[in-house]
């Protein structure tokens, strides 16, 4: 059997005949550039977050980047992020002039840990800039009890978390803004870049959707400095319609998961993500599926070598381990759990056999019966 750990051309070649027409339509029709199919998708998305405003954009890293920008996080300033997010959410801080400060992770979930955030809070320390990691929903009730005490904005890199939920509300919901990418292994992923903006403001959402193109008012007066970060109409037509399938999307992806827990839950080397079911706290989306596992290294060979792809998240380097970058320093959870860390395949073109023959591998390097 070989199980790529996500097969890029399946995102295509599955609906195929559907993706074509809509090319030939969007196409025929000259609509390249912020027409229809982008506001369509906008509404969609507002809709079904139950969010006030969106604005689709190029990607998920300039969707960071823009309100960041639009709340004037600027030089000297302090933001936190998390050590276990992607480089993305680090730059987009730094393109801001402004400096990144990454906290651990709680050893539950990985995601970050709200006792650590109020240790790295000081008189410079602006904005919390959260992930909701691999389809979680940080701590809520927490983070939102800091962002008051300190007064502090409150950022959400909710890239991997569409349709995830905390208590019922979703993840990007919770702050001034947030952002979600649709880059093509993400749970709603198109056939290149793009990217939202969600926020509940008003006003930063009419700054935040011209600096989106070029700072340009509806009459064509230039009124800031924006950027160049439209998502390609084409891309919407192509999201309007994946989005059509999203929640049995997240169903299937939430079996999978149920089903690597049965397998998997008696193997004492490996740590299982939390499947909250009965709680009614979290409601995970499985972006990704992130286990910790004792020899992670040789697990990864031996999967490898029975055809079966998988990965270690962001090469295996945690925000505050970039030395290149000028950034090093321990975090004692992260730097732990950063040497098991392991995602296994998890999405929807797989089927419970191929599940299932992951795990029975799995078992099987462990020595479990
Ligand atoms: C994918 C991802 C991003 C970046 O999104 P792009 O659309 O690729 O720019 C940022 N943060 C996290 C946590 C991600 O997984």
């Amino acid at each position: 059997m070989k199980i790529p750990f996500f097969d890029y051309k399946k995102l295509y070649l599955k609906d195929k005949s559907i993706l074509n027409k809509i090319f030939k339509d969007v196409s025929s029709k000259g609509a390249f550039i912020l027409q229809e199919e982008v506001s369509d998708f906008e509404k969609k998305i507002t809709k079904f977050t139950r969010s006030k405003y969106a604005i689709a954009v190029a990607n998920g890293t300039d969707a960071m980047q823009i309100y960041l920008k639009a709340y004037d996080i600027k030089k000297n300033d302090e933001i936190i992020i998390s050590s276990h997010t992607m480089i993305a959410t680090a730059s987009a801080v730094k393109f801001c002039g402004a400096k990144p400060i990454p906290v651990d992770i709680n050893w539950n979930d990985g995601l970050i840990d709200p006792i650590e955030i109020e240790k790295k809070i000081n008189s410079k320390t602006k904005a919390i800039l959260i992930t909701h990691l691999n389809g979680r929903t940080c701590d809520m009730d927490r983070i939102l009890k800091i962002k008051k005490k300190y007064n502090l904005l409150l950022f959400e890199d909710a890239a991997q978390g569409l349709g995830s939920k905390y208590k019922n509300k979703f993840a990007g919901t919770f702050g001034e803004a947030s952002s979600i990418s649709f880059y093509p292994a993400k749970i709603l992923g198109c056939l290149g870049d793009g990217g939202i903006i969600l926020t509940n403001n008003k006003k930063y959402y009419n700054k935040m959707k011209l600096l989106r193109d070029h700072g340009r008012n509806s009459k064509g007066n230039i009124v800031y400095w924006g950027y160049n970060s439209r998502l390609d109409n084409i891309q919407a037509g192509f999201l309007n319609y994946f989005f059509t399938k999203f929640t049995n999307t997240v169903k299937r992806r939430r079996e999978i998961a149920k089903i690597y827990n049965d397998e998997l839950s008696n193997i004492s080397q490996l740590r299982l993500p939390p499947f909250n079911i009965e709680k009614n706290i979290n409601f995970d989306t499985f972006q990704n599926y992130e286990i910790l596992a004792k020899n992670r290294d040789k697990l990864k060979k031996y999967l490898f070598s029975k055809g079966v792809g998988t990965i270690v998240q962001w090469n295996g380097i945690a925000t505050n381990k970039l030395r290149k970058l000028g950034i090093f320093f321990n975090l004692k959870n992260s730097d732990m759990m950063f040497k098991e860390l392991l995602m296994l395949p998890m999405n929807i073109f797989l089927t419970d056999n191929e599940v299932k023959y992951i795990t029975k591998l799995i078992k099987k390097f462990y020595k479990i019966k």
